[in-house]
């Protein structure tokens, strides 16, 4: 191909849709589950303990009195020291002992997110699946391995972005979280999103899109077409644990040109590169 700025067509065939975890599904068929990745160099710390008992959180509007934001943000973006701690604090005191929902019942640990508090760019997926549940990392199964490929094809690396999901506990067997359940474990996002304050957002799969984007159609019609939320832009792109099943020239092209106008749209569009 000429322009390999988005090389995603060389992951390894090893890693195709056979190897998916379903967690990262996105409203697709199941997968059977994922075998831990060789190459993925993270040690899984001992588990915690459960919490014993609920803890209060920041958020105290229950899941029916919650209203979707989507006025311009009020309050000024944050410096990044302030934004550390913010964030290390919403990570700490409200997610990590969260019992909110019944997700936190099989979790083995909590999947807050990561990434450069000041990351002009935000991933967004769907939720933990079983690896990031052992490590209580998000994407760091092969569809992670994949989505690290799409940022490294952008000439960015995975440490200047920010990358979370709309849950922070894996849903029993991958299954796609359930209405309630995001209901109840969004207001975190949205305090991330908050903090964070990226100028584009790219949500992955059709569950993050539409939470996103408050809209019930499908990937085929919201993928590719730029939103704008509380003044951020919203690129939606399919999940790469879809582009791994779906492994077509198509697919891979639809990515890599949503991506492509992501950067453009920001100002970032970079000149294209041999893949590695
Ligand atoms: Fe709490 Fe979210 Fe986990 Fe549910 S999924 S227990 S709301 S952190």
């Amino acid at each position: 191909m000429g322009n390999r700025s988005l090389a995603i067509e060389l992951l390894p065939r090893t890693i195709r849709s056979s190897t998916l975890a379903p967690a990262s599904a996105r409203g697709n068929p199941p997968a059977p589950a994922v075998r831990q990745q060789a190459s993925a160099p993270f040690q899984a710390p001992a588990a915690p303990a459960k919490p014993p008992t609920a803890k209060p959180t920041i958020f105290a509007a229950a899941p029916s009195t919650f209203v979707f934001p989507t006025e311009p943000f009020a309050a000024p973006v944050l410096s990044r020291s302030d934004k550390i701690v913010r964030l290390k604090t919403l990570d700490e005191q409200s997610v990590s002992p969260c019992t909110k929902c019944r997700l936190h019942e099989t979790r083995t640990r909590t999947v807050f997110g990561e990434g450069d508090p000041d990351a002009a760019i935000m991933f967004i997926g769907e939720g933990p699946g079983e690896i990031e549940d052992q490590v209580g990392r998000p994407f760091v199964d092969e569809a992670g391995q994949l989505l690290e490929k799409m940022i490294n094809a952008m000439g960015l690396k995975r440490e200047q972005v920010y990358i979370c999901s709309i849950v922070k506990c894996r849903p029993p067997n991958n299954r796609e979280p359930s209405a309630d359940e995001t209901a109840t474990c969004t207001p975190y996002l949205l305090e991330q999103i908050e903090t964070v304050r990226p100028r584009a957002i790219v949500t992955l799969g059709r569950p993050a899109t539409q939470f996103l984007l408050q809209s019930k159609l499908s990937m085929s019609k919201l993928r590719g077409q730029w939103q704008s939320w509380r003044g951020i832009q919203v690129m939606p792109t399919y999940h790469p644990a879809y582009v791994l099943r779906q492994y077509t020239r198509q697919t891979r092209e639809a990515v890599r040109s949503d991506l492509k106008q992501g950067l453009e749209a920001l100002g970032m569009a970079r000149r294209p590169r041999t893949a590695e």
